[in-house]
């Protein structure tokens, strides 16, 4: 009697009722770190895909559009985004945007957790490209207590960080905002990436709410992600001034991204009613 080969697939539990399988050829890595437990799958419709704690960060087919929307909507909204800190992003997706901007000197990395930069320099070569860029410095530390420590030093801070679980959760509160204004220059930008509008309206409104009385302009926007949560995703900026609705096109097009352009940037200040009444 033959029997049908196995299936292998990955699943992600989105809520109680709610999972999200992908289809995997093979587990290329899996361990535990003193943070989280780290797997890299190989999947058949996504590429190689990320997983920390069992929640997708990255797959090879829709992180594009996730790291430029959190990276060139501030740094574009910044007329010379000298100096950038990444707090979190250790896979180096964000760090990959930011270094397209020719006006960076210097980008930081800040992540926990450096068996996590290190398993996607093995694993998502692609991805972790930009960390090889001599302008980056990659360190291993708690963003929490990384940014109190450094005043007026950067013109663009991306929070790139997991869930509000674990080590996590102290990068969603008014403190960490209120240091993070402190390590902005003049005219500095922050944004952070704020969950699901659909899954997570008590995360979007937290994230709002925190920045609030440290970045009295604020700008939610959304965008696709096929693997997260609902299959749509938030980012929250903050500034001190507002963020311009209109930004260069030709600087826009010296990125060559795959999903922001001026025109996505422009177009990311429509907000649906749902998403905005979770912010009022
Ligand atoms: N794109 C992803 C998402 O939204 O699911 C986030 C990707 S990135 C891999 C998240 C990183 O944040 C993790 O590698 C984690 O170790 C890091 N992280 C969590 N808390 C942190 C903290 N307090 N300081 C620095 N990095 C932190």
């Amino acid at each position: 009697m033959s029997r049908p080969p196995m299936e292998l697939w990955i699943e992600e539990i989105q809520g109680k009722d709610v999972r999200l399988g992908l289809r995997a050829k093979t587990v290329l890595h899996r361990e535990v770190s003193e943070f989280q437990e780290i797997l890299v799958v190989d999947t058949l419709s996504y590429g190689r895909a990320l997983f920390l704690d069992g929640t997708f960060q990255v797959t090879e087919k829709d992180e594009f559009v996730y790291h430029e929307m959190l990276a060139h909507l501030p740094m574009m909204s910044h007329p010379s985004p000298r100096r950038v800190l990444v707090i979190g992003g250790g896979d180096g997706g964000t760090i990959r945007e930011v270094v397209k901007h020719k006006e960076v000197e210097e980008a930081v990395l800040c992540e926990i957790d450096p068996r996590v930069t290190a398993v996607c320099r093995e694993y998502l070569p692609e991805v972790a490209s930009g960390l090889a860029d001599p302008r980056v410095r990659v360190l291993h530390e708690d963003g929490v207590s990384y940014i109190k420590e450094h005043k007026n030093s950067f013109d663009v801070i991306l929070v790139d960080s997991t869930d509000p679980v674990g080590p996590a959760v102290g990068l969603y509160s008014p403190e960490f905002y209120a240091a993070c204004k402190e390590a902005l220059r003049a005219g500095g930008i922050v944004c952070a990436q704020s969950e699901s509008p659909f899954v997570n309206g008590d995360v979007v409104r937290r994230v709002s709410q925190s920045m609030q009385s440290s970045f009295p302009h604020r700008l939610l926007y959304l965008s696709p992600l096929p693997t997260y949560p609902s299959g749509f995703w938030s980012f929250t900026a903050g500034a001190g001034q507002p963020l311009p609705r209109e930004v260069s096109k030709e600087r826009a097009a010296a990125l060559a991204t795959r999903y922001y352009t001026a025109e996505v940037h422009e177009a990311a200040f429509a907000l649906p009613p749902f998403a905005a009444a979770l912010i009022e």
